[in-house]
C-alpha cells in the first residue's frame, strides 16, 4: 500500500506522457512503442508484440495465468469546440489528469505499468504468471484483441481482470450486445401509380415499429443483476430506381444489448417473428479492419453476455485484496458499457472481474479526466490481486 503510494506522482506521469500519444483502433503503433518501453523499464520479465499488434508484459512464471487487461485505443474527441482544453495535453492538475482516453481506459494501463514495477520490487514468485496485456482495437469491436491472443497466440488465462474504468468497484458482469441487419424487398413502380408496385420502404416502417414494440416486450433476467435486454433501430434506409419511384430495397439496422440468457440465435429468432413476412433477410454484420501491424483478422458483431458469481473465487480474491488495502469492503457491481470481458468470459468462459481508475461516465465525453488518486489505489489492487488468489487458492 505504502510502496504503490509513493508511485502516486510517478504513475499520473505515466498516464500524461500515454496520453500525449494519440491512439485511434487500428493506429496504435506509436503508443504500444511507448508502452513497450515503459514496461521494460519497470522490469517486466519479458515484453512482446504479438502478431495482432497487442503488447504483453510478463511478471512471475507460476503455473496458473492471471491477465490484467487494458485496451490502450481510444476514441476520437469528437466536437473538438466543446473541449476547453487540448485532448492530447495530458495536463495534471486539480488532482486529475485531463485529455482523452484517461477514464477509458488508459488509466488502467498506467496502474498496470506501476504494478508490473511493483511486484518486481516485491520479487513475486506466487503461483501466478501475471501477463499484463495492453490490447487494441477494443473501441471498434470490443474483445476481438482477445479472441486474438485466446485463439491465435494461445494465451489461454485462468482469470483476467479488466482495468476498464469501475471508480475503484469490483465489477463482475455486464449485458452483451449484437448488430442486425434486417433486409426488406419489394417491386418498385412508377411513384405516379404506387397501387402497381411494393413499396419495400412500407415493410420496414412498419418493422421498425414492431421493432419498438419488441423493445418493450423484452423480458429481464432472472436476478435482476444485468437488468433488460434492449433493442432499437439505429439506422433506417430504403432505395428505389429514383425519386420518382416505389422502392425495391430498404434496411434497418439494430442495435440488441442481450441480458443474461439472450444469445445471438435468440435474438434473431425474435426478430424474425417481430417483422414476420414483411422481412426478406435478417443478417448479422461482421467487424474486418487491418490491425497497426497490418494483420487481418475478423469477427462476426456478436459481444456475448457474461458474468460470474458474486461467490466465485476471482470476486472472492478481489474482495479479499480490496479489503486488506483499503480495510473496507468494495461495491461489487456491474458495467453499462461493454468490455473486452465480451471475449474473454463471454466467447471463452474465462472468469472475468472488472477494477478500474476512472468513472465510466467520462467515457467517449468532452473533456474527460480521470483522478490522480485512483492511479496508485488501482496499481496497488493489481499488484495485491495475485497474492490474494495465491491465498485462498483460487482455482479457475
Ligand atoms: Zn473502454
Amino acid at each position: 500500500m505504502d510502496s504503490a503510494k509513493k508511485e502516486r506522482d510517478a504513475t499520473a506521469e505515466l498516464l500524461s506522457r500515454i496520453v500525449q500519444v494519440p491512439a485511434l483502433s487500428g493506429t496504435e503503433g506509436d503508443r504500444i512503442r511507448l508502452l513497450e518501453e515503459m514496461c521494460s523499464s519497470a522490469g517486466a520479465d519479458e515484453v512482446k508484440i504479438d502478431g495482432l499488434g497487442n503488447l504483453l508484459a510478463r511478471v512471475g512464471s507460476g503455473k496458473k495465468i492471471l491477465a490484467i487487461d487494458a485496451h490502450i485505443d481510444t476514441v476520437d474527441v469528437g466536437d473538438r469546440s466543446q473541449w476547453k482544453e487540448d485532448p492530447f495535453s495530458g495536463r495534471i492538475g486539480e488532482g486529475l489528469v485531463h485529455g482523452r482516453g484517461t477514464s477509458d481506459q488508459l488509466g488502467g494501463a498506467a496502474g498496470m505499468i506501476t504494478a508490473a514495477k511493483l511486484l518486481k520490487e516485491l520479487d513475486y514468485s506466487g503461483d501466478h504468471t501475471v501477463w499484463f496485456t495492453f490490447t487494441v482495437m477494443e473501441e471498434d469491436c470490443d474483445g476481438m484483441c482477445w479472441k486474438y491472443l485466446i485463439e491465435e497466440e494461445k494465451l489461454v488465462p485462468d482469470f483476467a481482470v479488466s482495468t476498464e474504468p469501475t471508480s475503484l468497484r469490483l465489477y463482475r458482469g455486464h449485458r452483451g450486445r449484437m448488430e442486425i441487419e434486417c433486409h426488406f424487398s419489394g417491386v418498385s413502380c412508377h411513384g405516379s401509380a404506387p397501387e402497381r408496385g411494393v413499396s419495400a420502404a412500407y415493410k420496414a416502417a412498419r418493422s421498425a415499429l414492431a421493432i419498438e414494440k419488441l423493445n418493450e416486450e423484452l423480458a429481464p433476467d432472472d436476478d435482476g443483476f444485468l437488468g433488460k435486454g434492449t433493442v432499437t433501430v439505429s439506422k433506417l434506409e430504403a432505395h428505389g430506381p429514383s425519386l420518382c419511384a416505389v422502392p425495391d430495397q430498404a434496411m434497418l439496422y439494430l442495435d440488441r444489448r442481450l441480458t443474461w440468457g439472450e444469445t445471438k440465435e435468440t435474438a434473431i429468432e425474435q426478430v424474425r417473428k417481430a417483422l414476420g413476412e414483411d422481412l426478406a433477410d435478417v443478417r448479422m454484420p461482421s467487424y474486418a479492419k487491418p490491425s497497426w501491424k497490418g494483420t487481418h483478422y475478423e469477427q462476426e458483431l456478436y459481444f456475448p453476455t457474461w458474468k460470474i458469481d458474486s461467490d466465485h473465487p476471482l470476486v472472492e480474491g478481489g474482495v479479499e485484496a480490496y479489503r486488506a488495502l483499503f480495510g473496507s469492503e468494495p461495491v461489487v457491481d456491474k458495467w453499462t458499457f461493454s468490455t473486452n470481458g465480451v471475449s474473454i468470459c463471454g466467447r471463452h468462459g474465462i472468469p472475468v472481474i472488472g477494477f478500474g481508475p476512472g468513472d465510466e461516465n467520462q467515457a467517449h465525453a468532452p473533456n474527460e479526466v480521470t483522478r490522480v488518486d485512483d492511479l496508485w489505489k488501482a496499481a496497488a489492487f493489481y499488484t495485491a490481486l495475485p497474492y490474494a488468489l495465491d491465498s485462498i487458492g483460487a482455482e479457475g
